[in-house]
């Protein structure tokens, strides 16, 4: 049996048999966030952790899993930098840029591969059904002038002398061990029942999308999607039935929606647009909504 259980932000527990592996690590979060049932410190068994980058929204907590199962932890170079100097040791360390394959257990590997980070530098406040059209074509220098960006948003509300703030600026100055996403990177876990596809932000190369065939996908919905390094021209309901499509996925499940870090996040994510651009445009994809430590079967 593969079971998925969603414990908040883009982070999973993947169960394949005997197997335990973590999708992303953050369970430990700001006390205004909905509690995800699971604290890192009581995760008793684990083999590997899939990190998808570096942020600390992604990666914190791994290092707590990794001393407490002896799990080993897959990342990208800067996800294991921090790893490290956070004191787990080489031997439970698989740094990966794209392109390895790793063995899981008997008959199950990952694939990983090269991906992009959504869009924070235009962060949005429409809602996954709005389309959002333009801010193509920039340099860096001129993304970073592009007022309201999440960073924006974080130091705003950190230097704002509030309560709330101080304690999103502690808990930021206590989780992230990295400023830069680190090349995000997705996965395919290959195991005998079925593929399954993780991604922990919305962004894709499109082209690397293309060629990978994935039975099941757990999509990022959070932001201004990123297709090939652009900001999406059309909405994050459109964004995630295009990659769904793309990697001919039956079932669904989305991550990072949810109201991870009030007030820079807020609740009320509406699935719905999803659902309706999947009926049209990716009829043989199902949407599965997660909820926090409830279990869902991927394959019997
Ligand atoms: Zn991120």
């Amino acid at each position: 049996m593969t079971g998925l259980e969603w414990l908040g932000t883009a982070t999973f527990r993947l169960t394949i048999g005997e197997l335990v592996v973590f999708l992303d690590a953050y369970m430990d979060r700001v006390p205004a966030a909905p509690p995800v049932g699971l604290r890192t410190a009581e995760v008793t068994r684990a083999d590997f952790v899939l990190v998808g980058h570096s942020h600390f929204d992604h990666l914190a907590g791994a290092e707590v899993i990794a001393a407490n199962t002896g799990a080993k932890i897959i990342g990208s170079n800067e996800s294991c930098r921090v790893m490290r100097e956070r004191g787990v040791p080489d031997g439970q360390l698989l740094p990966s840029a794209g392109g390895e394959r790793h063995r899981l257990a008997d008959g199950v590997t990952v694939r990983v591969f090269p991906s992009l980070h959504a869009c924070t530098w235009v962060l949005t406040d429409s809602g996954c059904g709005e389309e959002e059209h333009g801010h193509t074509g920039l340099t860096q220098d001129e993304r970073g002038a592009v007022p309201g960006g999440l960073v924006q948003r974080i130091t705003e509300l950190a230097t704002g002398g509030t309560e709330e703030g101080r304690i999103i600026l502690q808990h930021v100055q206590t989780s992230a061990g990295s400023l830069s996403d680190g090349g995000p990177l997705v996965y395919l876990i290959e195991t005998p029942a079925g593929s399954i596809f993780y991604q922990d932000t919305s962004g894709c190369w499109t082209g690397v999308l293309a060629n990978i065939p994935a039975d099941a996908a757990i999509l990022a919905a959070s932001g201004r999607a990123n297709v090939d390094g652009e900001p999406v021209q059309g909405s994050m309901a459109q964004f995630l039935t295009m990659e769904a499509k793309t990697l001919g996925a039956t079932k669904v499940v989305l991550g990072h929606h949810d109201n991870w870090m009030p007030p820079v996040t807020r609740e009320g994510f509406d699935i719905r647009p999803v659902k309706e651009e999947f009926v049209k445009y990716a009829p043989l994809a199902s949407l599965i909504e997660a909820r926090y430590l409830e279990p869902i079967v991927l394959f019997e």
